[in-house]
């Protein structure tokens, strides 16, 4: 087999012991970079490829450790004693983030190899065994990093792990099945299938925005012709795609493809201090979180299509 273990991917962090990202306990590997920026991401710090600096004002106590740390002389003390970074001169290194004594400063994103993450992984395998687990890459998008999630999702079952990835599915085909070919299921955001909501949430010009549509369709129905599991995933978002058209849009796909399950997951805010640590404008800090209940009229719809829904997570 091919040594892959010294290649390298952008990760911004890894989590242990979730339980809503696929069967069983599951450690998850989120890599940064994203072709699309969803209002309601819960992960801003995934959009970028690079390394960031993320600013936590409010742990901030302007006590000015971090300026002379700087290296680039990207901090410094406003005219109303205020600590302020200007972000065009930052470089990430890092510096100012060990030296400040209040945890108001961090860096995501981290260069790790596959040998590393392996490391990593192989301490969580009891808790895998015990439970059914296994591991998900998440992101981001983590197709943007396809040569990084095969090498990942090869050696995890080179150690018998049982492997998930979370994707949105806007890539082209070879990045996709480069992720998907040593993945046992594939959860898949879809954010909605009705065309003019989802040109709402890609670039370009019309034309441009709904061939990307076919895109994510056209490797979802690609998984399902080599057999592969597929889960479809939707974030329910007031005023995006919280309607019957949605919904049915996904359950009659679902049923095209050979999908049997759709999980309906709330808009909820965990991701709002994260916008505001990168500086980032945050749309949807007035649209509160949706209650669960209000999604059983919808898990009702895809249930009486003889689907499976869950709702939460
Ligand atoms: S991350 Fe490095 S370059 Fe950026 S503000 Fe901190 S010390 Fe300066
Ligand atoms: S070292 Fe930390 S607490 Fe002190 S000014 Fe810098 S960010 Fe604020």
């Amino acid at each position: 087999m091919e040594d892959t273990t010294k290649l390298t991917g952008m990760v911004f962090n890894v989590e242990r012991y979730r339980i809503h990202d696929g069967s069983g306990i599951r450690t998850s590997l989120f890599l940064k970079g994203c072709d699309m920026a969803c209002p309601w991401c819960s992960n801003p710090e995934s959009q970028r490829s690079e390394k960031e600096l993320g600013v936590h004002r409010n742990l901030c106590k302007n006590c000015g450790a971090c300026i002379g740390a700087c290296p680039q002389q990207a901090v410094s003390r406003a005219a109303d004693g205020t600590v302020t970074t200007d972000r065009a001169l930052c470089a990430a290194c890092g510096a100012c983030v060990h030296i400040c004594p209040h945890e108001a400063r961090e860096i995501y994103g981290e260069i790790m190899t596959v040998g590393e993450v392996m490391d990593g992984l192989k301490k969580d395998m009891a808790f895998f065994m015990r439970s059914g687990g296994g591991v998900t890459v998440s992101g981001g998008e983590p197709a943007l990093q396809a040569d990084f999630v095969r090498a990942v999702m090869r050696e995890c079952k080179s150690e018998c792990m049982d492997t998930a990835l979370e994707t949105c599915g806007l890539a082209n085909w070879d990045a996709m099945w480069k992720c998907c070919e040593y993945c046992d299921e594939i959860l898949f955001d879809v954010k909605t299938l009705v065309p003019v909501q989802f040109s709402r949430l890609t670039a370009g010009g019309i034309d441009t925005r709904l061939k990307a549509l076919e895109v994510v369709k056209n490797n979802i129905r690609a998984l399902r012709a080599r057999d592969k599991t597929v889960i479809f995933r939707c974030v329910i978002v007031p005023g995006f795609n919280d309607d019957a058209a949605h919904i049915k849009r996904t359950a009659d796909f679902a049923e095209e493809t050979g999908v049997r399950q759709i999980d309906l997951l709330p808009f909820h805010q965990y991701g709002k201090h994260k916008y505001a640590s990168l500086r980032m404008d945050y749309t949807l800090k007035d649209v509160a979180a949706l209650p669960e209940e209000l999604l059983e009229p919808f898990q009702k719809q895809i249930e009486q299509r003889g689907l499976t829904c869950t709702v939460g997570g």
